[in-house]
């Protein structure tokens, strides 16, 4: 498997690899993309991560947080530059994992536009399907074992809200460009990752 994975990297990045997760909160996208990121040596872009490093006490570090507290989307003249900035990095330049990017169809249209000028496209949209059920039971979980601002009854049940109107529509973008592969994510944390690799043809 080990040997397996090296020639899968070793083609990725020969052909550049753009990969998207998608998934309602709590679907397990983090962890998976960890994992991934070590096995395929790809860098990680997390939007979340990116905008909670912001400086919570500075003024924009306050506008951010009243956004991630409140459970609503960070408007993209935040987000964008942000993302902007991490991409145009060296390390950047053959593919990245996207973690919570692109979160509306606006995003995934900026990101096509920003693809298209580089001529590459995202080549694989890997859409993480957990039942409403499991998910607030893990999320409420997760708000007990982590101190985040945003793992509390009232914004999970506003993230999942904004999921569903607002990201939910993204992977109807993506499946126009036919690269949407369809994760079960309530299994184990072993079998998800198995099944990712499989779909990415980099396991049999
Ligand atoms: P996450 O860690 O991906 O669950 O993101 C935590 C919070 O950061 C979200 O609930 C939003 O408030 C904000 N956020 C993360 N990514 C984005 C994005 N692409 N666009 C807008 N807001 C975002």
């Amino acid at each position: 498997m080990a040997s397996l994975l090296s020639v899968g990297s070793f083609l990725l990045w020969l052909l550049a690899m753009w990969i998207v997760f998608i998934g309602p909160p709590g679907a397990g996208k983090g962890t998976q993309c960890s994992r991934l990121v070590k096995s395929l040596g790809v860098p990680h872009l997390s939007t979340g991560d990116m905008l909670r490093d912001t400086e919570r006490e500075s003024p924009l570090g306050k506008v951010v947080a009243s956004y991630i507290d409140g459970g609503r989307l960070a408007p993209d003249y935040l987000v964008m530059p942000i993302v902007n900035k991490r991409l145009s990095e060296n390390d950047c330049q053959s593919g990245c994992l996207f973690d919570g990017f692109p979160r509306t169809v606006d995003q995934a249209e900026l990101l096509d536009e920003f693809l298209r000028q580089r001529q590459v496209r995202i080549d694989a949209v890997l859409h993480l399907r957990v039942d409403s059920e499991v998910l607030l039971g893990r999320l409420l979980r997760r708000a007990e074992l982590q101190n985040r601002q945003d793992d509390n009854k009232e914004t999970i049940s506003a993230r999942l809200e904004v999921y569903r109107t607002q990201t939910a529509p993204v992977l109807q973008h993506y499946r126009g460009q036919g690269n949407v592969l369809e994760i079960d994510g309530d299994q184990s944390e072993d079998f998800v990752f198995a099944d990712i690799l499989t779909g990415l043809g980099l396991r049999k």
